[in-house]
């Protein structure tokens, strides 16, 4: 009987793994041999290690002489660096590019349909995981509802291939705070957040979206943004503090967080003062605001690749502003250096077309003062304590979820690398691996 019941395991394994590598899912004990790893969170490199991923989960990362058991798969990295799967912090898989030669913004809203714009959010969705990004946390969804809530479900259950999505519904602002605007005033036109006026109603919009399954609130704390007359940065000012502490009091009851978009001036204090989460863009942090979200514990997601997109003409109001933007931003981010604020790593790419690399912003980062360890960390660990998931995500070490990407060269001397990921693995299972091919 006791045979038998043995023979039944073998076969019934045998049989798993054969429907486990059919479906493409992951067998019973994988092994990566990493020639180079980085581990996200530590800072050290480290030569030939072996990782052990049972299910989808890191076992154990041992060194290369450790024992590798009997039937495991063995994926061969070793000519290679090996990561963590990356995170972006600032992503909208709904957001198809603002090029004003395309129609800018509006025509995301304008000239695509539900179909359309949830064909686009998965085409976005795959790119995403191709190049190494297996977490973005989505931060609203420009127009298009709960949309972000079901390509998350899709990508749950296997449907479309897809990074682990942290979402945050519709976006929240006020009256004459968000597009599509500059129409007729007698035309009612839809507006790519939910719009809200008065704390009752910023709280209602925060419990609908937490209802319909929001992970993060989204609020945009400023909007529009000019120069004044002596050149400095003005960026219009949207919900009040009462406003966002409404929203911010909801999202701590459900255990939730707060990002608030803000460039710089009164939104961005109305933000810091409302006990925001984390600031999107940051554009022109003063000392003082610095000090603050360092007290705070603010996060700090900059995002400064997407304020070199789309710049208007140097002798246009906005060509102007633009640059103006671009050269305060990078000040606002090496003061944030300095005074070691917690920053994560954001493309808000979707405002950047989803066709270019989503690793860009590693080099902007490089280049305004930041290690190449210190961005890889900002896109791992880091993020993932934003998050609420360190030592699950964004780390390689015994009980994180297997989420490993690699690359042929060295990040660490060359930061662009990463734009260049060879191998994806997303809870265990392989989605690209141009580098080996294993036993
Ligand atoms: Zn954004």
């Amino acid at each position: 009987m006791r045979k038998i019941i043995g023979l039944l395991a073998i076969c019934l394994g045998c049989a798993w793994t054969a429907f486990g590598q059919l479906a493409g899912s992951a067998p019973l004990v994988t092994v990566i041999r990493a020639g180079t790893l980085i581990d996200g969170q530590s800072g050290d490199v480290r030569k030939n290690q072996l990782i052990f991923i049972a299910g989808n989960r890191i076992e154990k990362v041992a060194d290369g002489s450790a024992a590798i058991p009997a039937g495991a798969k063995v994926i061969d990295l070793s000519g290679a660096t090996v990561l963590p799967g990356l995170i972006d912090s600032h992503t909208h898989i709904f957001l198809w590019g603002e090029d004003p030669a395309k129609g800018g913004y509006d025509a995301n809203i304008l000239r695509a349909g539900a179909a359309l714009r949830a064909a686009r959010a998965t085409y976005a969705c795959k790119r995403a995981l191709e190049q190494g990004f297996t977490t973005l946390r989505d931060v609203e969804t420009e127009g298009a509802g709960y949309g972000d809530v079901e390509i998350k479900e899709a990508i749950e259950e296997g449907t479309i291939p897809g990074p682990r999505l942290f979402c945050s519904t519709r976006g929240i602002s006020s009256t004459a705070g968000y597009g599509l605007e500059g129409y007729a005033p007698e035309l009612v036109m839809p507006k790519g957040v939910q719009i809200i006026d008065g704390p009752v109603e910023a709280r209602k919009a925060a419990r609908e979206q937490l209802d319909h399954g929001a992970d993060w609130i989204k609020v945009y704390m400023t909007h529009r943004s000019w120069l004044d007359g002596e050149g400095h940065l003005i960026s219009q000012p949207t919900l009040t503090v009462e406003e966002l502490k409404a929203i911010v009091d909801e999202a701590r009851g459900w255990g939730r967080k707060v990002a608030c978009h803000a460039y710089n001036g009164i939104g961005l204090q109305r933000a810091l003062d409302g006990g925001c989460d984390s600031i999107e863009h940051g554009l022109e942090i003063t000392d003082a605001q610095i000090e603050q979200m360092a007290r705070q514990g603010t996060w700090y997601c900059p995002t400064l690749a997407v304020y070199y997109e789309d710049w208007g003409s140097p002798d246009t109001a906005a060509g102007k502003r633009d640059r103006v933007r671009a050269q305060v931003h990078e000040v606002s981010f090496r003061k944030a250096l300095t005074e070691h604020l917690k920053i994560v790593y954001g493309t808000d790419i979707g405002g950047i077309p989803w066709q270019e690399p989503e690793a860009q912003e590693f080099a902007r980062m490089v280049s305004a003062g930041m290690s190449p360890m210190e961005a890889i960390q900002s896109a791992t660990s880091q993020a993932a304590e934003m998050l609420g998931s360190k030592g699950e995500l964004g780390v390689i070490e015994a009980g994180a979820l297997a989420d490993v990407v690699a690359v042929s060269g060295n990040p660490l001397k060359n930061i662009n690398e990463l734009e260049d990921v060879k191998f994806v693995m997303k809870d265990g299972v392989v989605y690209k691996n141009s580098l080996s091919g294993g036993n």
